[in-house]
């Protein structure tokens, strides 16, 4: 079973009844493969700080909740967790955040750990699918026992691996009565300062928990070398070494002290295997524990089964045999991608760019080098904004897809109008959550479920807020969409354009395909510029038949129109 199904197999037979979460990779199949029991109410939110409030609204009122997201997720739920960290739950609630270490698909690196400990809740971290079963499963009851949320804390590796899983039969578990208690659940500071007590009280427990739960396991075999370790990497060092002895942690926070120490007195030399941060490491220095770790692996990236063998077992060095030869392709808008033509038009009108996360980052790369910066999920509006005040005299464009823009993008437009900054907003409007995979969002009219349901309306939402001018726009429309925006440049006001056009995965029937037609090519080498992977550039300019999506816009481009739709006889 794929981890992630695993995780979905462990809520489901832990009893869960409101799964909530926003797609992130690697964390996205969780909520997916969730959705396909009917028992389980699932749905995608708007963002994962609304996610994580469902599920935890539901475990307040007495149902299994869990919160799904990857790890830059929970910096926009954070705000929900540290607090709810104090009110603790009444059914339980589990959040499972998925970390990305090596960036294979996210914008920056971080431990999510780091959020456990910043909120004093309790985490698992599973090393291979069945144990991302069991531990979702065992999550509710920890969460229940202790009244606390429980992260679990996943990684690519454990979510997006295979391996065997036993699976069982779901729990019943009956729905918990409700009780209004104001000094438990509402957070007004004279009862949240009795609920900070209470949070040290629970750590007290946990502490003694983690002690005995045979999640944390000792594996005693060879003295000379004992190794704390937790995660995929338990299961690389088993199989790199199986003769050393291993500290299993199952329960990462808080750390079972007692049992370390006793596990540092059975062996020669203690090593900490974690990866990105030296989260335990530093903690048992803290206590005097003396420990290798940082001065052996890396800080940064993902640790693999060669850094292991590297930095630990350098008499182990494999040997390669190389098996596939492939070509490196960079990465690159899908031909026919409706994208294509907004980055180039931005290009040829020399704007700056604040752009967001999607797809549409790849508008960064050459030849499209449209982009100026790229932080994180909304950030493209309000960066516009702070640039527009640095600089007034440029024109300043925001651009981000239809899901982020409902993700955190409503706000920085609210702004935007508010403050009177006059940037031009881009929506590009491709009718999905394209990069993770083709999610719904509140603007495609479906649920997770497949369900019909009310549709967001941007131009209607744009008009609410009161931007002076909301235009809709087909992105395949090259010179209008020209003339819009160098309109919206020449502007004193907000301009916001919502740039329509389906992205290519979601597109149900093929065009017409183009080609280049030799005798009126001069080679200006315009339809290059656009990048699309169907346009080939050699001695003559030609566009491969089946890649090409029949979007238009090379033709659109080309002064000599030499590209015309491929006549069929
Ligand atoms: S029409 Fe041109 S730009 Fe569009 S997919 Fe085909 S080759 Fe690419
Ligand atoms: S834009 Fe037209 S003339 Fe220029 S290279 Fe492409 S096909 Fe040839």
């Amino acid at each position: 079973m794929l981890g992630n199904e695993a995780f979905a197999r462990g809520a489901y037979e832990g009893g869960v009844e409101v799964a909530a979460g926003y797609p992130g990779t690697p964390s996205t199949e969780i909520l997916e493969f969730l959705s396909k029991y009917s028992t389980v109410h699932s749905r995608w939110c708007p963002n994962e700080k609304v996610a994580f409030e469902v599920a935890a609204g539901a475990a307040i009122g007495g149902k299994r909740g869990l919160a799904t997201m990857k790890h830059v997720g929970l910096n926009v739920a954070s705000d929900a967790l540290m607090t709810l960290a104090y009110t603790g739950v009444n059914a339980g609630f589990v959040c499972i955040v998925a970390d990305d270490p090596g960036m294979h698909s996210s914008q920056n690196e971080q431990d999510s750990r780091n959020y456990a400990l910043f909120a004093k809740v309790p985490y698992l971290e599973p090393a291979n699918s069945q144990e991302a079963l069991l531990f979702a499963r065992l999550a509710f009851t920890i969460s229940e026992e202790f009244d606390t949320p429980v992260l679990i804390r996943s990684t690519t590796r454990v979510s997006h691996s295979r391996s065997v899983v036993e699976i069982g039969e779901r729990e019943t578990v009956p729905v918990r009565p409700y009780q209004k208690c104001a000094p438990k659940f509402v957070m007004i500071p004279a009862f949240a300062r009795e609920r900070r007590k209470v949070l040290e009280e629970r750590l007290q427990k946990l502490q003694q928990w983690v002690e005995e739960t045979p999640l944390n396991q000792v594996e005693l075999r060879d003295p000379s070398l004992g190794i704390i370790t937790g995660g995929v990497l338990y299961d690389y060092l088993r199989e790199i070494a199986p003769s050393v002895s291993i500290l299993k942690l199952g329960v990462g926070y808080p750390l079972p002290v007692q049992k370390i120490r006793e596990f540092a007195q059975q062996v020669k030399r203690l090593v900490i295997l974690e990866e990105l941060d030296p989260i335990w490491e530093r903690e048992l220095k803290a206590l005097g524990i003396p420990v290798e770790g940082r001065n052996l692996f890396p800080g940064i990236g993902e640790i693999t089964p060669d850094t292991i063998i590297e930095c630990l077992f350098p008499e182990k060095k494999r040997e390669y045999v190389e098996v596939n030869e492939y070509l490196p392709r960079p990465p690159v808008l899908c031909a026919g991608c409706p994208h294509r033509g907004v980055f180039k038009v931005l290009k040829d009108l020399s704007a700056t760019v604040c752009g967001d996360i999607g797809c549409y980052t790849l508008g960064t790369l050459p030849p499209l080098s449209s982009m100026d910066t790229c932080i994180c999920m909304g950030a493209s509006i309000s960066m516009a904004e702070g640039i527009k005040l640095a600089h007034p005299e440029r024109p300043v464009v925001a651009v981000l897809g239809d899901s982020t823009f409902i993700h955190a993008g409503i706000p920085p437009l609210i702004d935007v109008v508010y403050n009177k900054t006059p940037i031009v907003v881009l929506i590009l409007d491709n009718g999905t959550t394209a990069m993770t995979g083709g999610q719904e969002h509140p603007a495609t009219g479906k649920t997770l479920s497949g369900e019909d349901t009310v549709r967001l309306d941007f131009p209607a939402l744009g008009q609410a807020i009161g931007i002076p001018r909301v235009e809709r726009v087909n992105a395949y429309h090259i010179e209008k969409l020209r003339t819009l925006l160098q309109e919206a440049f020449l502007a004193q006001h907000p301009t916001l354009l919502i740039i329509e056009g389906l992205c290519q995965l979601k597109k149900r029937e093929r065009h017409t395909p183009f080609a280049v037609q030799d005798t009126f090519c001069l080679h200006c080498g315009l339809c290059v510029s656009t990048g699309c992977p169907a346009i080939e550039n050699g001695d003559v300019i030609r566009i491969i038949f089946e890649r090409c999506a029949g979007c238009s816009i090379c033709a659109q481009l080309c002064p000599f129109e030499a590209i015309k739709e491929v006549q069929t006889p």
